[in-house]
């Protein structure tokens, strides 16, 4: 029997595998990040639970369901049905853009510039577009207008989700940002060398790659060299 229950617990333990984790302190008290897979993460913070583009293949087994849900966009990586039903409880605050919110049941609509303050957090929803990139000529990846980039705010803390985007003038414009999470993967958003050209606009005290699958994290890492900016390098692919 006992060794029944050990083993039970030591299976749970294999299961719920331990994601890479980011502390931040801010005035209201500690803010972690933790990153699931790709473009999806979560946010802890106040006792509260944040959601970003929850995904399938995210392992999200012993994660806690989400008080608040940010959804980016509407390609498959950012609105998963299946994962947003395993997240969400009857009380979850589901926040995206129009074109995704159409498909989520009970979301509630940021347009781009719209600012809503939700549980103990700040949003801000910002512009994520390509300014060159797209599947064939005169068509982009991701229009302008259509997803949210967010700033959320808590005690303080301003925590820069970039969305899938390239380096626009929206982002290189922004102001007091103390992390950003910032996409590099072709031929969707952008290359490591234009993203730390983006960063080194806005200067954030923390950059933090995600959505970079096949690209190279360090020259990220390396452009920035002597910028002042903190790169931190997490495994999103683990
Ligand atoms: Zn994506």
């Amino acid at each position: 029997m006992r060794l029944t229950l050990s083993f039970l617990l030591w299976s749970a333990a294999l299961l719920a595998q331990t994601h890479p984790t980011l502390d931040f302190s801010t005035k209201a008290g500690p803010l972690k990040l933790t990153a699931i897979r790709h473009a999806s993460l979560m946010i802890e913070a106040g006792g509260q639970v944040v959601h970003v583009d929850p995904w399938s293949q995210g392992n999200y087994t012993g994660l806690p369901q989400a008080d608040i849900i940010l959804i980016t966009d509407i390609h498959g990586d950012h609105l998963d049905p299946k994962a947003l039903a395993g997240v969400r409880k009857s009380s979850t605050q589901i926040i995206a853009p129009e074109a995704a919110a159409k498909q989520i049941e009970g979301a509630r609509v940021m347009k781009n510039g719209d600012t809503l303050n939700v549980g103990q957090f700040k949003l801000e929803a910002m512009p994520m577009y390509n300014l060159k990139r797209g599947p064939s000529e005169g068509k982009f990846f991701h229009d302008k207008g259509r997803g949210n980039g967010y700033v959320l705010t808590y005690g303080g803390f301003r925590l820069y989700i970039a969305g899938d985007t390239e380096g626009i003038p929206e982002m290189r414009e922004l102001k007091n940002i103390d992390a950003a999470l910032i996409c590099m993967n072709l031929p969707y958003t952008m290359t490591p060398e234009e993203a730390a050209d983006a960063v080194k606009a806005f200067h954030p005290k923390v950059a933090i790659p995600y959505h970079y699958r096949g690209a190279d994290t360090t020259a990220f890492q390396k452009a920035l060299a002597g910028s002042g900016v903190d790169v931190k390098l997490l495994d999103w692919y683990h």
